[in-house]
């Protein structure tokens, strides 16, 4: 009998389960600079820390630890030139057939570049900040980007929910900005964690 999901959260969090283990590889991709990339893992890591996920970096080569579902983040080319005032598609995932996801996240790196333009923090427009700032707003979007595909292959699921981490839409301001309160999941979201991640 399946075990209502609830309980099975309730169950996670009392007998101490292992953590899900993420790991993501990077490509040796020229557009994606190393700095950039640590900064997002680590948002990506953040964000998901708090449902018992644990995401960490694998090296392109390297063997992952044989309990890890290795994810590769991949920079793809958009071919559509960004209108900047209009939603756009800044991750992707391709699924199966069958609805299974397939491990591969592509981030359009470079229509993220550009959104930053858009961005503002408190009255600074973008143009103003300091290149270490502006590195860090590039890097916490890009994990909020990444958290948000690991959250179509880890819930199995290519739908969007109104608030929160899924939703279709993040806005500008939010995805580059310091708060990440509309990053998190949903409560429909967690339950469908629950019992989907079988730990
Ligand atoms: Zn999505």
């Amino acid at each position: 009998m399946p075990i209502p999901s609830l309980l099975l959260a309730a169950a996670l969090v009392s007998t101490g389960l292992p953590p899900v283990h993420v790991a993501l590889a990077f490509g040796s991709e020229p557009t994606l600079p190393p700095a950039v990339a640590a900064a997002a893992v680590h948002e990506a890591a953040d964000i998901w820390s708090r449902y018992r996920v644990v995401v960490d970096r694998t090296m392109p080569c390297a063997s992952a630890p044989d309990e890890a579902i290795v994810l590769t983040v991949r920079a793809g080319r958009s071919r559509i030139p960004s209108a900047l005032d209009t939603p756009t598609v800044l991750g992707a995932i391709n699924f199966a057939e069958d609805g299974t996801p397939y491990s591969i996240l592509t981030v359009f790196f470079d229509l993220l570049v550009q959104s930053v333009g858009l961005a503002r923090l408190g009255d600074v427009g973008e143009d103003r900040w300091p290149p270490e700032l502006r590195r860090r707003a590039v890097g916490r979007a890009l994990g909020r980007v990444i958290a948000h595909e690991i959250g179509h292959y880890l819930l199995g699921s290519r739908g969007h929910s109104s608030n929160g981490l899924m939703r279709a839409v993040q806005p500008f301001g939010e995805l580059f900005g310091q708060s990440g309160a509309g990053f998190l999941l949903s409560r429909a979201d967690e339950r469908r964690l629950a019992r989907r991640v079988v730990r």
